[in-house]
C-alpha cells in the first residue's frame, strides 16, 4: 500500500504518527512528559479541557477495537474536540466505495484529524500521502505493521513504575511474528535505551531475525523469563494467520502461557503488561492478569492520556 509519506516536517515536528521506528528519542519524551502534564490538568479526565474547542477528529476504525477507539474518542473530548466515530459497517464502503473516495468525502466536510485502523499494514501512511487537505493522520494499528501510540502507552505506564529503561531487562512473549504491538514496544524501548530486549515465541510465529537485530529472539519460554523485570505477553493474532499455526490452545499454555510458576523464574516483582485483548487461559493465567504485578489496567487508563497528548501535539502544531 503506497506511497508513505513522512511523519516529521521540515523542522522535525510531527505532522502525522504512523511509527515509532525512527521517532527520535526527544520527541518520545516529549509525548511521554506532555501526557503526564494533561493527565494532571484534566484530573485524571474529570476536568474537561479546551485545547481542541473547535477541531473535528474522525475515527476511521476497518478493524474490531475496543480499547484503542474508545480511548481515542474519550482522548479527543476530553481536550474539546468534536469526535466522529465513523461506522464502517453501515457506510458506502459496504456499497463498494473506495478507501480514498471515503477520505476525500470525510475531509470535504473538514476533518483535523483521522485516527485510522485497518488491517492492511501501511494503510494511514497511504492515506497520509494522498489527503488534500493539512489534516493529521494517525495510525490506530495497521497489520502486523505498527500501534505506535500502543508503544508510546507501554513506554509511559513503564516509565511510572521503573523509570530507568537502562536497567531494564523486556521479554515481549508470543505471537510476534503478526503483532504490531511488538513492533511498536522494540521501537519505543529500543529508542529510550533498555538493557535487554528478548521476543520469545513458537517457531511458528517467530519474526525474522533479521527485522530485530536489536533483540535475543528465544523459542524457549523458561529462558526468556528468566531474571526479566518486565515481561509482555500477547495474544495468539488468529485474523492474521494463514492456517492453524499452533496445535491447541492448551497445548500453547503448557508451552507459552505466563502461569504464576512461571512468572517466578523472572526477577522478584516483574511487571505484567498485555496490551490486550487477552485470552485467560491461553497466553496468561488469570490469577496473573488479575495478580499485583499486573498493570493491564493502568495500561488501559494511561491509552488515554496518552492519546490526548499526542492529538495536542498534531493539532496544536496547525493552530
Ligand atoms: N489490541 C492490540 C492491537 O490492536 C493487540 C491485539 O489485538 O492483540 O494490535
Amino acid at each position: 500500500m503506497k506511497p508513505s509519506t513522512s511523519q516529521l516536517d521540515a523542522n522535525g515536528r510531527l505532522r502525522h504518527l504512523l511509527t515509532l521506528d525512527g521517532l527520535p528519542q526527544a520527541t518520545i519524551l516529549a509525548l511521554l512528559d506532555r501526557a503526564e502534564a494533561l493527565r494532571a490538568q484534566s484530573r485524571g479526565g474529570t476536568v474537561p479541557l479546551n485545547l481542541l474547542r473547535g477541531r473535528t477528529v474522525m475515527n476511521l476504525f476497518f478493524e474490531p477495537s475496543t480499547r484503542t477507539r474508545t480511548s481515542f474518542d474519550l482522548a479527543a473530548q476530553r481536550l474539546g474536540a468534536q469526535v466522529i466515530n465513523f461506522d464502517i459497517a453501515h457506510s458506502s464502503t459496504v456499497k463498494g466505495e473506495s478507501l480514498l473516495d471515503t477520505v476525500h468525502t470525510l475531509e470535504a466536510m473538514h476533518a483535523d484529524a483521522f485516527v485510522v485502523r485497518h488491517k492492511e499494514s501501511g494503510t494511514p501512511g497511504f492515506i497520509a500521502a494522498n489527503l488534500r487537505s493539512g489534516a493529521a493522520v494517525l495510525n490506530a494499528g495497521d497489520g502486523s505493521h505498527a500501534h505506535p501510540t500502543q508503544g508510546l502507552l507501554d513506554a509511559l505506564t513503564l516509565r511510572q513504575y521503573r523509570p530507568d529503561f537502562s536497567a531494564l531487562r523486556i521479554a515481549i512473549c508470543g505471537d510476534i511474528r503478526h503483532s504490531r504491538v511488538a513492533r511498536s514496544d522494540v521501537h519505543a524501548f529500543c529508542a529510550l535505551g533498555v538493557r535487554e530486549l528478548r521476543l520469545c515465541a513458537p517457531p511458528e510465529l517467530a519474526p525474522d531475525a533479521a527485522e530485530f537485530p536489536q533483540c535475543r529472539i528465544l523459542n524457549d519460554f523458561d529462558q526468556a523469563i528468566a531474571g526479566v523485570d518486565v515481561a509482555i505477553m500477547l495474544r495468539l493474532q488468529k485474523e492474521r494467520m494463514q492456517a492453524a499455526a499452533i496445535p491447541s490452545e492448551a497445548e500453547y499454555f503448557h508451552r507459552y502461557g505466563l502461569s504464576t510458576q512461571r512468572l517466578a523464574r523472572a526477577a522478584p516483582e516483574c511487571l505484567v503488561m498485555h496490551p490486550g485483548p487477552i485470552n485467560r487461559g491461553v497466553e496468561i493465567a488469570s490469577d496473573v492478569a488479575d495478580g499485583p504485578q499486573s498493570l493491564i489496567l493502568e495500561q488501559v487508563a494511561n491509552g488515554v492520556n496518552l492519546r490526548m497528548a499526542v492529538l495536542a501535539e498534531l493539532l496544536a502544531a496547525k493552530a
